[in-house]
């Protein structure tokens, strides 16, 4: 079945379209914002007027813990008229946290991801190994020293993965070699491929994981999108809301589109990534309906309803 373009709904399919669901969960890097950039125009106000004109629940879910959640906070509030608080952000160093807590897990964490990631680890009252700090790494430049780097730290009870700016082939070893231990945890955030940065995008975490993974034998639970272990969460944390009346935005048809199907949601595709090339890619969709979604839009802008 085609996505409904929701500027092509007459006025009644538009009311019925606002009147079909109650909680939206949106993505952020290409829907609400530009990666690391600006707002895209228009967003701003559709997010406005989704939780004061159509009184509807709104929770972010963004892949991005790159920046940490008081620098999300810190955008949506240069926007003036919006009023975002902290727990309408979930990004996966936020939802790794509540799982290990979830788990009562204790033990000793090896973590490869930024430094905001690291620190909400922390300040959750995780350990960290030494070794999964970015600063005052030495440079491996003989045997002896890799030896060192991969079985010289202590052995852990977690491995976790995310964007790590300071990724090295030994941290991944070190990885591998410690997911050998079947106890130790596999834990991934945002698992991937490629991550929208500078012009265009770059190999993201899911190809490391997936590196490891293959050479350890073992899959990580995934807590970014699409994981199933995210869906998991989502649900508790909604669970007033049945499934069938959430609305996932998103800009991606791995990333939010599969996740909002797989939790069965309703969809909307923000066609960022240029409409030309993703009504090519929904066309060529035959078989593979996980990643079609319900609806679609140029811009979240397109949602605005003009105001007399
Ligand atoms: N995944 C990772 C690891 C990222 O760092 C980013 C952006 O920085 C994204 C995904 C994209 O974020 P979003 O899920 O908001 O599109
Ligand atoms: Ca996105």
């Amino acid at each position: 079945c085609e996505p409904k373009h929701i500027k092509e709904l007459s006025k009644e399919e538009r009311q019925k379209f606002f009147d079909s669901f109650d909680l939206v969960l949106c993505d952020c890097d290409g829907v609400v914002w530009h990666p690391f950039r600006d707002f895209i125009p228009g967003s701003a106000r559709a997010i406005d007027q989704l939780q004061r004109l159509h009184r509807k629940k709104l929770t972010f879910v963004t892949n991005n813990s790159v920046s940490s959640l008081e620098e999300h906070l810190e955008k949506f509030a240069k926007q003036g008229q919006l009023n975002i608080t902290k727990n309408q952000i979930v990004h996966p160093a936020q939802t790794i946290c509540d799982h290990l807590k979830k788990i009562q897990f204790k033990g000793l964490i090896y973590c490869l991801a930024t430094p905001p990631f690291r620190q909400l680890l922390i300040e959750a009252g995780f350990q960290l190994t030494q070794d999964s700090m970015s600063t005052g790494a030495k440079a491996i430049e003989s045997v002896r020293d890799l030896h060192e780097a991969i079985y010289g730290g202590s052995a852990v009870q977690a491995v976790i993965i995310d964007v790590d700016f300071n990724l090295s082939a030994a941290k991944i070893m070190r990885a591998q070699v410690q997911l050998q231990n079947p106890e130790c945890l596999f834990l991934a955030g945002a698992a991937d491929a490629r991550i929208p940065f500078g012009r265009g995008e770059i190999i993201g975490p899911g190809a490391f994981i997936d590196l490891v993974a293959k050479a350890s034998g073992r899959q990580p639970l995934v807590l970014g999108k699409p994981g199933e272990a995210l869906g998991q969460l989502m649900l508790q944390r909604h669970k007033a809301t049945p499934a069938h009346r959430v609305l996932f935005v998103g800009d991606s048809l791995a990333s939010d589109i599969a996740f909002g199907h797989a939790n069965g949601y309703q969809t909307l595709l923000v066609m960022t990534a240029g409409k030309s090339e993703m009504e090519k890619r929904l066309k060529d969709m035959a078989k593979d309906h996980s990643e079609m979604p319900d609806y679609v839009v140029d811009c979240l802008g397109d949602l605005l309803i003009e105001q007399s």
